[in-house]
């Protein structure tokens, strides 16, 4: 199976099914990249619960903060 992120033919894949649609990594790493969203604000990758305001994610209250959205907690 070839890592849909990087080409790479892996003989233990990742097999993810994500949003209804599988997916096929050879590590984590690829698997993040492809399906991790970034935050609005300051574009790192969210691996853990991140904040959403109006359809947008951030990676934290702060960021949210930046782009304006108020009211936000950290969610830690
Ligand atoms: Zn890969
Ligand atoms: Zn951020």
């Amino acid at each position: 199976m070839e890592c849909e992120v990087c080409g790479n033919d892996y003989d233990k894949p990742l097999l993810i099914e994500y949003q209804g649609q599988e997916h096929t990594f050879d590590c984590f790493e690829c698997a993040i990249t492809a399906l991790a969203p970034k935050c609005a604000n300051c574009g790192t990758r969210i691996l853990g619960h991140g904040d959403e305001a109006q359809g947008q994610i951030f990676c934290s209250a702060h960021c949210a903060g930046v782009a304006g959205f108020s009211g936000l907690r950290d969610r830690i």
